[in-house]
Order: structure tokens, then C-alpha cells, then sequence
């Protein structure tokens, strides 16, 4: 017992102190895009034209980061003069249109206070459903229960079933498969609820985009209410928006 006592004593509190305090991700993270309009044309082209995800409109010198899949080949291509990745892990909106940006995005707490501050107060379950996904997306939305992150002192849990839900989280693009599953989830959830979308593929339907077997983004099945980009998300992404959206 003393060994134990001893032992906590010495590692002490490993939870992070966000959002009171910041978090400082490595350098090697590639957060929210900037995209700088004033480059040559052929510039721009070049970098819509090595995007595996059609994601750069080379003419409006926009970036859709529901289709992003943060690979970097344009940043890489443009040497950082045309697309630039940022430290900003604040990449959560409430609207689908929002995501096509030049690196700017709307303030996601001004739409949460109209919509949900108040509906779910300081508790907020929420069901997975990973609908084909990779398992990363579940993978970093799982880490959010982890000391360092440790969602539930928010009063934000994962449950076992939408019955005792609030809401889904979706990832995944959706397999023809998954959509009876899906539907059947969202239907067992009481009213009102919250659907999320987390991840390229949940967004956009990421590297399967073109398939025939997914459906090319949650938003045509379900009211998505927030949607999270990345391929995948952060963790310090999914907290972020979160917090915002609905404490
Ligand atoms: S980082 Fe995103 S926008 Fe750039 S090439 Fe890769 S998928 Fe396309
Ligand atoms: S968005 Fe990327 S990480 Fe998430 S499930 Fe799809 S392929 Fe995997």
C-alpha cells in the first residue's frame, strides 16, 4: 500500500490543466490549414492537382477541411507559400460550409450558446458509432478517457447505449453495411440529441471518397450538429470542440 501511496506521490497529476491552460502540441503537428491567395496561378494548380482528395479549389484559392486529410503535399509542394499548416488544433463548426475556408473559421461557441448551452447543462453521454472507420478517428476519441485528457471531469462520457445517450459520435465513412446500424442508433436515442461527426470520412467520406459502397458524408443521412475535421482528429480537436459546443 505504501509502494502504491509512494508511487502516486511521485508521478503526481498527470491530467492536463486545458482549457485553463493551453496546450502546446509538437511541431511536427499539422493543424488548421492557411491558405495565401496571392500566389501565381500555376502555384495553386499545381498543389490542387497533387491533392489526393480534390480538396484545393485552385481558382476561389480555397481548402475544404471536411475533405483534407492533412497528408501536407501542398504545404510540401508550394514550400509553405501557398498552404500552410498552423499549430491550431481549434478546428470544430456547427456548419458544413464553414469547412471550405482560406483559414479562417466562425466562432463555434457564439452558434453552441443559441443552440445548446442549457440543453444537456454539465452532463453529456454520448454513443459511438464507428461506421467503417480505420479505427484511428476511435482510436483518438478513446484517448479522451485517458488521465491526461480525462473528458469525464467535464461530465462528458461514452456509453455503452443510445438509450442512455445524448447523442452520437460518428466515424467512419459509412459502409452500405453500417447505414442500417447507424440508423437504428440515432433512432434509439431520445430526444433531443446531438449528432457529431468526427473525421475526414465521416465529413466527406475521406480516402474512400468515389465509392460506391459509402455514403459521401454523415450530413446527407442525419442533422449533423457539429462537424470535426481531420483525418484524424486530434484529440486536443474533438476536446476543443466539445467543450465549446456544448459546456
Ligand atoms: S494536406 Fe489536405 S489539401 Fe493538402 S494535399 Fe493533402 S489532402 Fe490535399
Ligand atoms: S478520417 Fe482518416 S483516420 Fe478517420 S476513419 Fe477515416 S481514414 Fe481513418
Amino acid at each position: 500500500m505504501l509502494s502504491v501511496l509512494k508511487n502516486r506521490f511521485e508521478q503526481g497529476c498527470r491530467t492536463s490543466r486545458y482549457p485553463k491552460v493551453n496546450v502546446q502540441l509538437p511541431s511536427r503537428y499539422r493543424g488548421r490549414p492557411v491558405v495565401n491567395a496571392d500566389v501565381p496561378a500555376d502555384l495553386a494548380e499545381a498543389c490542387a492537382a497533387a491533392c489526393p482528395q480534390e480538396a484545393i479549389d485552385a481558382k476561389a484559392r480555397t481548402l475544404h477541411l471536411g475533405r483534407c486529410v492533412f497528408c501536407g503535399n501542398c504545404e510540401r509542394i508550394s514550400g509553405g507559400q501557398f498552404v500552410r499548416f498552423t499549430q491550431n488544433f481549434e478546428n470544430g463548426v456547427a456548419e458544413k460550409a464553414h469547412l471550405v475556408t482560406q483559414g479562417d473559421l466562425p466562432d463555434l461557441a457564439a452558434h453552441a450558446r443559441q443552440h445548446f448551452k442549457g440543453l444537456f447543462g454539465r452532463s453529456l453521454q454520448l454513443r459511438q458509432v464507428s461506421a467503417a472507420g480505420c479505427n484511428a478517428c476511435e482510436a483518438d476519441l478513446n484517448v479522451l478517457a485517458t488521465p491526461f485528457f480525462d473528458l469525464a471531469r467535464f461530465g462528458i462520457n461514452f456509453v455503452a447505449s443510445p438509450r442512455h445517450a445524448d447523442g452520437i459520435v460518428v466515424t467512419g465513412p459509412i459502409s452500405r453495411n453500417m447505414k442500417t446500424a447507424l440508423m437504428q442508433t440515432y433512432e434509439a436515442t431520445p430526444q433531443p440529441r446531438v449528432v457529431i461527426a468526427v473525421g475526414s470520412c465521416a465529413l466527406s467520406g475521406g480516402p474512400f471518397r468515389g465509392s460506391n459502397e459509402i455514403t459521401e458524408g454523415l450530413d446527407s443521412l442525419l442533422p449533423v450538429d457539429l462537424f470535426i475535421p481531420g483525418c484524424p482528429p486530434h484529440p486536443m480537436t474533438n476536446l476543443h470542440a466539445l467543450l465549446t459546443f456544448f459546456k
